[in-house]
């Protein structure tokens, strides 16, 4: 399971997170909502150690992310040790952060070729395969800039899946696509929740929320308001905030 314990984070005196605790079970889709400002992405970015929480602790499996505990303190880990755990949980960003130099083939091979974990044949037969199953098996050789947004999104999803991560963390993963696009990549990460992936969720898409999470989290205010199953939090909410959040967004 994910764990977050107590997670607090502030930029400056500007308090972000206050107190965040949430734990995901393996198998499980989560989504996350809230307003913008919300601390979202901060607790995103949290999770895999973008980000550092100034109070409290993020934990996959029962492993501490970032630390680890030395006497009765937590010190930090080096640089190699987060990334490679960062490796275990895939980030899936709002505008694709995909290598504008490599084809989209190489984009999926790079990291398990520069973690060590396969070789250059095996990271492309890999890439091939996780293209294939994103939609892309033809577009192999193409360049992200030849692609379209929705194209290019779907490369980023296999390559946070060629490191065959436990757990995939979207941040808002259709809000920079036109939105005859938007259908494409909610497909590709409705495969994902249905073959078993943990997944974390950033989206304003309420009607794909409502579809695919077994839990939806309400967050405001750097605080989790609510949360529970979609017909619990979307169609009876319980709090006054939630309920206005909803009558704007829906
Ligand atoms: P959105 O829906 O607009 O993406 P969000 O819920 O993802 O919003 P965050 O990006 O987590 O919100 O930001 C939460 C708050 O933290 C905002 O007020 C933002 O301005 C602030 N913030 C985020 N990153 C930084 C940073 N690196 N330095 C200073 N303030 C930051
Ligand atoms: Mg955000």
């Amino acid at each position: 399971a994910l764990e977050v314990h107590d997670v607090h984070k502030w930029y400056g005196t500007h308090r972000v997170l206050d107190g965040i605790d949430l734990t995901v079970r393996p198998g499980e889709v989560t989504v996350v909502i809230g307003p913008s400002g919300s601390g979202k992405s901060t607790l995103l970015r949290v999770i895999n150690h973008l980000e550092k929480p100034d109070i409290g602790q993020v934990s996959v499996g029962g492993e501490l992310i970032g630390v680890r505990r030395v006497g009765g303190r937590l010190k930090e880990l080096g640089e190699r040790a987060v990334l490679a755990q960062r490796g275990r949980i895939g980030f899936v960003f709002q505008n694709f952060n995909l290598f504008p130099h490599l084809t989209a083939l190489d984009n999926v091979a790079a990291a398990p070729v520069a973690t060590g974990r396969l070789g250059r044949p095996e990271a492309r037969e890999l890439a091939r395969e996780l293209l294939t199953r994103v939609g892309l098996g033809d577009r192999t050789g193409a360049y992200p800039r030849t692609l379209s947004g929705g194209q290019q999104q779907r490369v980023a999803i296999a390559r946070a899946l060629a490191l065959r991560p436990g757990i995939i963390l979207f941040d808002e993963p259709t809000s920079a696509l036109d939105p005859e696009l938007v259908g494409e990549v909610l497909s590709v990460i409705k495969d994902l929740a249905t073959s078993g992936t943990t997944l974390v969720i950033v989206t304003h898409e309420i009607g794909f929320a409502r579809e695919i999470a077994d839990r939806i989290v309400f967050i405001d205010g750097g605080r989790i308001v609510e949360q529970g199953p979609p017909a619990e939090v979307l169609d009876n909410p319980r709090h006054e905030r939630t309920r206005d959040f909803l009558a704007r967004v829906l």
